[in-house]
């Protein structure tokens, strides 16, 4: 079985580009261009450069040894957290922005929804000297505050939108409509695995150098390049199709994905797409999201800013369906509960995007043995106000 994307960018029935004709060219183009570049030994060069001395990779591997005990197995966590600007989205902005100035490119626009993506691409253009437009929902541009402040002292401009849920599926669909109006000099910088061809397939292996760090990681730490378990949350799917990107095909190693619950997946208030979610069209790929009856996209819900999305990317969906990953949904009181786990017993705090995928530890039955690598997608900084809000409840 294969995993990865076809040459039309689909994983089994998910995936392709379904775009408007006026965007048809501008696709083509980055599809024509993306895999040369990526594989072309200048852009490996500047790129794991940049990874190594601006990123601060590899982000280590941490033996986590109360988690561990806690829990029963051996628990290392993957510290995308400790990456400059606190996730691994700054991974995926750096490869896209060095492909947008192989193509001749001179406009960035992004879309975001917790912040991290909007905050890692402005980094990105703070860096190569490229003018950056940002799209935010409103809501989240009010519950994600410190973020929008690093993105305009970064120098991008954050534009705030007021359709629809003011989330991050309002943010992309601006960020396409500004796409579509010039489409010639701008290049689009996609924040998940998520959008039409190439985009997974292009951020997916972006991200890879996630667990290609993993892979020689366990080989010093355990004497073996494999794990039984890896786990990752899912909002799009960047960080987990990172941190699965080398093992999709080697069954020995179980796949573990937490997507948000948000109050419970049968309340109506969730974002749980993958298990609630239905085949459909939604911002150019084809994927399982949640919708009425005639296609009207369901508002979702979440406590995490970043997996307040109603859709998941195609690797995912089809990983879902081939029954190739589990998929957990865990929800905002669970979520909660894990992040402030991990705190006190290891002294790191997480994003809550990430205490997603921890909250997922105490729904499975691990062996003493099992070694199991978890990946922490980024740091808590910015969720210390709903952090702060529990403290005061409990
Ligand atoms: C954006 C984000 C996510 C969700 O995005 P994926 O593409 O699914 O990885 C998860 N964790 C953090 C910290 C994020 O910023």
């Amino acid at each position: 079985m294969n995993y990865q994307a076809d040459a039309d960018g689909f994983y089994g029935n998910f995936g392709g580009a379904y775009i408007p004709e006026i965007l048809y060219k501008t696709v083509e183009n980055l599809k024509q261009a993306y895999l040369p570049i990526i594989e072309s030994k200048e852009f490996q060069e500047e790129f794991h450069t940049l990874l190594r001395d601006y990123v601060g990779r590899p982000s280590p591997l941490y033996y986590a040894h109360r988690m561990s005990q806690h829990y029963g197995c051996r628990l290392y966590l993957k510290r995308e957290d400790l990456n400059h600007t606190g996730a691994h989205k700054i991974n995926n902005s750096l490869g896209q922005i060095l492909i947008a100035k192989q193509m001749g490119k001179t406009r960035i626009i992004a879309e975001t929804g917790a912040g991290q993506h909007g905050v890692a691409t402005a980094t990105a253009c703070a860096l190569m000297n490229m003018p950056c437009t940002v799209y935010m929902g409103a809501t989240d541009v009010e519950r994600q505050r410190p973020n929008v402040e690093r993105m305009r002292m970064l120098g991008a401009t954050v534009v705030p939108v007021q359709s629809g849920n003011k989330t991050l599926k309002d943010a992309t669909n601006e960020a396409i409509r500004d796409w579509c109006c010039h489409p010639a000099d701008t290049f689009y910088i996609i924040g998940s695995t998520v959008g039409p061809h190439p985009y997974p397939d292009m951020v997916a292996r972006l991200q890879s150098v996630i667990s290609a760090e993993i892979k020689q990681q366990l080989l010093e730490k355990v004497g073996r390049d494999y794990p039984d378990y890896l786990m990752a949350c899912v909002g799009g799917g960047s960080n987990a199709a990172g941190t699965i990107y080398h093992y999709l095909d080697d069954e020995r190693v179980k796949i573990v994905l937490a997507e948000a619950g948000g109050l419970g997946i049968d309340t109506g208030k969730t974002a749980a797409s993958l298990q609630i979610g239905t085949t459909g069209i939604l911002h150019g790929s084809r994927i399982k999201l949640m919708q009425t009856d005639d296609g009207q996209i369901v508002e979702p819900y979440s406590i995490s800013a970043g997996l307040d999305y109603p859709g998941t990317g195609p690797m995912h969906c089809n990983l879902y369906e081939a029954h190739r990953a589990q998929v957990l949904a865990v929800n905002d009181d669970e979520t909660l509960q894990a992040a402030f786990e991990l705190t006190r017993l290891e002294g790191i705090i997480p994003a809550l995007e990430s205490a997603h995928i921890l909250g997922a530890l105490p729904k499975l039955k691990f062996k003493p043995d099992d070694v199991v690598v978890l990946t922490v997608s980024g740091r808590g900084d910015k969720d210390m106000g709903t952090y702060l809000n529990q403290l005061k409840i409990e």
